[in-house]
């Protein structure tokens, strides 16, 4: 969506943010989040040195751990599932909010972190995505622990796991629909552009789709049913499936695989499909639709050799992904929050958009959500050549900061945005 399209900030909102940009404290805050650049940049190099490989984050949970205590909070504890869960508590009855970024990376065991500095511009994988948003709501925190800002709601920080691929959310899947936890709103700092604001969460599904058949000789055998042929039927018509364009909703077969020989009836094969919606509902319909269609491919291909039982051709849908979506209103205290803290800190919107990340749960249980970019610049991301370029990234604390202090409060400053839950 185009930002300019949308309706000026909420006067509500706007207030408090005033009152807040107008308070000798909060100016203080934000005069140390750009004094304290270099700070920011050095946790941000030393967490990407310590290796956080896809389903194995625990070294670098440990290291958050310590960096939470050393900043002065008692109430750290690492979850089941490997979240880091540090609590800055508020004056008490006030909402939750939690501020996060994603331990993970995607890089495997063993990859070279160490971090190499080349004209200002600083080199290793995962550097950015996610080092930046760790170092970020660390900055945060040190921040208001120095200014001794007393907020009125919690802001719980939290480190989590698997956000990346195949970690399929798992980290915000636990902390939002199995921990238990009250939490009222939800803020994640990831990718580092802070004039790009989540408004929504792209879901997707994904399939590995197994196709088994008796196999056989081609000459021999001719007759049988094949699970290549029953596998080409369903791609053809999934190929020809029309999703709808709004909410965008789409879909692909990624991969295929298998076979025996050139001369062998395929006893096996299997291909890997992945549908996206920014919809809930039409991520829901896509699946309803193209399902049946593998199902009926594959009837087919058995009708036509009028194969039954052991001579069938038979169909395993194994599940390897499912990230929910879901929207939110424009009014959604969390964006109003942001688009506010970036008029006071005079950056400007120009990214109002869907993505998946950590924020998919929260906005998938109808708790306001967004992601916030880190501030400076990145690139070659999901790539051993990643880079981080720190040129205004203060700009990313602050946004990070105040976006946080509006939706909590401020004791005696402003109350708190953020509505609690019941
Ligand atoms: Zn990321």
């Amino acid at each position: 969506m185009d930002p300019k399209q949308l309706a000026p900030v909420l006067s509500n909102v706007t207030a408090s943010a005033d009152k807040l940009a107008a308070c000798p404290t909060v100016k203080e805050a934000l005069a140390a989040i750009l004094r304290d650049e270099k700070i920011t940049l050095a946790d941000q190099i030393a967490i990407t040195e310590v290796e956080a490989p896809p389903f194995h984050e625990d070294e670098r949970a440990k290291d958050l751990m310590r960096r939470f205590q050393a900043l002065g909070l008692t109430d750290v504890t690492i979850d089941q599932e490997g979240n880091v869960i540090a609590r800055r508590p508020g004056t008490g009855n006030g909402p939750t909010l939690v501020l996060g970024a994603h331990l993970d990376t995607v890089f495997p065991a063993g990859t070279d972190v160490r971090v190499r500095e080349e004209n200002g511009i600083y080199h290793a994988p995962g550097i950015s995505d996610d080092a930046r948003g760790l170092a970020v709501i660390l900055q945060v925190l040190r921040t208001m622990q120095e200014k001794n800002i007393q907020t009125v709601g919690d802001i719980c920080f939290v480190c989590t796991v698997g956000e990346e691929g195949n970690g399929d959310l798992r980290g915000s899947k636990h902390l939002f629909l199995k921990s238990g936890m009250k939490i009222d709103g939800f803020i994640s700092v990831d990718g580092v552009d802070v004039g790009r604001l989540l408004c929504a969460a792209t879901g997707s599904k994904r399939y590995r789709v197994h196709f088994d058949g008796p196999g056989g000789h081609s000459w021999k055998n001719y007759g049988y049913p094949s699970a290549i042929h029953a596998m080409g039927r369903a791609i053809a018509k999934i190929a020809d499936v029309h999703p709808c364009e709004e909410p965008r909703t789409t879909f692909t077969c990624g991969t295929i695989g298998g076979g025996t020989t050139v001369n062998s009836i395929a006893a096996h094969c299997e291909m890997e499909l992945d549908m996206r919606s920014a919809g809930g509902k039409e991520l829901e319909e896509i699946e309803a639709q193209i399902l049946p269609l593998i199902q009926a491919a594959c009837d087919e291909e058995n009708a036509r050799w009028g194969a039954e039982g052991d001579l069938a051709v038979k169909l395993t849908l194994e599940p390897i992904g499912h990230r929910p979506g879901g929207q939110q209103s424009d009014e959604s205290s969390v964006l109003q929050a942001a688009r506010a803290a970036m008029n006071e800190l005079g950056i400007e919107l120009k990214k109002y958009d869907a993505a998946s990340t950590d924020h998919n749960i929260a906005i998938h249980c109808g708790i306001p959500a967004t992601t916030l970019g880190g501030g400076g610049a990145e690139g070659f991301n999901h790539n051993v050549k990643e880079w981080y370029d720190p040129k205004d990234g203060y700009l990313g604390a602050q946004l990070a900061f105040l976006t946080s202090l509006l939706l909590v409060g401020m004791q005696g400053v402003a109350d708190p945005l953020l509505p609690k839950r019941d």
